[in-house]
């Protein structure tokens, strides 16, 4: 029987690895809803090649174009908040939740609401409102299955085991393209180097995350929300390769760790197939080729990021709004080439000394605190420039 299944942001790097994976197996997936911001020509054509039935534009000025490539197909076509809400909570069992940043917030929570089973890429959703989203899960019968491939890799390690004999979640960081850099010359940096990544293929505002290391304080907030381990058992462990993708540690001194090829696919299909295996037409891992695995402490003195993240997970209520606000905006800011990359966490942390917010109850209240976050720091980018 073929399973059901939707995906929001099937436009971006997440999204067309998806994609690539529903293509390559027809009879095992039917394609009910594809999302995108606003790549009508993609969406169209992506919607066309897996016989999806709903096409979803977030930008409803692109209706009219949306109809247009879609005249004649038996694709239908949709626009706005309502209708990405619709995609995510229609007829698909499964939902890949693929949106970057806090857009994903509300189709992800409608996903959640509906009960499906939500394979989450969008970390920022999970930073944000995590408690919200898995409160929500446990109460509607939604299942998270995480695709960060970190995260990916310690659901795999847990495999069922009673968590009060977790002793550590071990989240793997390639480093990012500056791993070596000193600060000075990190301040020189242009965006396009720092989207180059050494070993990941992704889209510009999670690379630029990787290279200032935020993605990995944000990882470890994300892994809080999932797992329930606090943030003080969960350790942060340099790995240039990225081989290994994260490790658990038991009570008896056992460590397990997820091994795999730098390639999306694999956690992907592994959320797709859950709770059995697919095949996937990816490179197998020659460790041979590999030869060697390196391990480093991260050095937060070089990357504050990670130290911004795990105060920000301490402190709580609001403070992870405001640090992914923050963040999302100020590296807008340095891809528009308006600050230099190592303003990036110098503004987050800026902005989280002057907020001070209440705890979020909602999605809504997340949105708001989101929204005052950007306009605080939009001033201090005006002082700044
Ligand atoms: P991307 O920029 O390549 O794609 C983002 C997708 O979201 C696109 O389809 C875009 O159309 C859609 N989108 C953007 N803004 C939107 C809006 N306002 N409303 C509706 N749709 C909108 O990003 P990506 O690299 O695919 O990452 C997606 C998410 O997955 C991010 O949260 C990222 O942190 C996470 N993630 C990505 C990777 C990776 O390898 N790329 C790995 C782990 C986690
Ligand atoms: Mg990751």
């Amino acid at each position: 029987m073929s399973r059901k299944v939707s995906i929001l942001g099937a436009t971006g790097s997440v999204g067309q690895s998806t994609l690539d994976l529903l293509a390559a197996d027809r009879d095992s997936f039917e394609v009910v809803a594809l999302t995108a911001a606003s790549n009508v020509r993609q969406l169209a054509a992506d919607a066309q090649r897996v016989g999806a039935r709903l096409a979803v534009i977030a930008d409803e000025q692109l209706l009219p174009e949306l109809k247009d490539a879609l005249a004649g197909t038996g694709v239908r076509a949709a626009a706005g908040q309502a209708a990405l809400a619709e995609a995510a909570a229609g007829e698909a069992e499964w939902v890949m939740a693929a949106i970057v940043g806090c857009a994903g917030l509300e189709p992800v929570m409608a996903a959640i609401t509906a009960g499906r089973t939500v394979a989450l890429a969008n970390k920022e959703a999970l930073v944000t409102a995590g408690g919200l989203m898995t409160d929500a899960a446990a109460r509607n019968g939604a299942t998270l299955l995480p695709v960060d491939s970190e995260h990916n890799a310690i659901f795999q390690c847990l495999a069922g085991q009673d968590l009060d004999r977790v002793s550590r979640l071990i989240l793997t960081a390639s480093g990012g393209p500056f791993r070596t850099r000193s600060k000075a010359e990190m301040s020189q940096v242009t965006p396009a180097q720092a989207v180059a990544h050494p070993n990941w293929s992704m889209g510009a505002k999670i690379s630029v995350d990787s290279a200032t290391m935020m993605n990995k304080g944000l990882e470890l907030i994300e892994a809080h929300y999932l797992f329930g381990i606090p943030g003080e058992r969960i350790d942060i462990l340099v790995h240039p390769q990225s081989i290994v993708h994260s490790l658990v540690e038991y009570a008896d001194g056992s460590l397990l760790a997820q091994l795999g090829p730098s390639d999306m696919r694999v956690p992907i299909a592994h959320t797709l197939a859950w709770p059995r295996r697919m095949a996937t037409g990816v490179a197998r891992l020659d460790l041979v080729q590999v030869a060697r695995l390196d391990f480093e402490a991260p050095d937060e003195e070089r990357f504050p990021a990670l130290r911004l993240a795990r105060e920000a997970l301490r402190s709580g209520g609001a403070a992870p709004v405001v640090l992914n606000a923050a963040n999302e905006a100020a590296v807008a800011a340095f891809l528009a080439g308006a600050i230099h990359f190592t303003d990036i966490a110098r503004l987050v942390g800026e902005t989280l000394e002057t907020m001070v917010e209440p705890a979020p109850a909602s999605i809504a209240d997340v949105i708001a605190i989101d929204r005052r976050t950007r306009e605080v720091l939009s001033l201090q980018l005006e002082h700044a420039t």
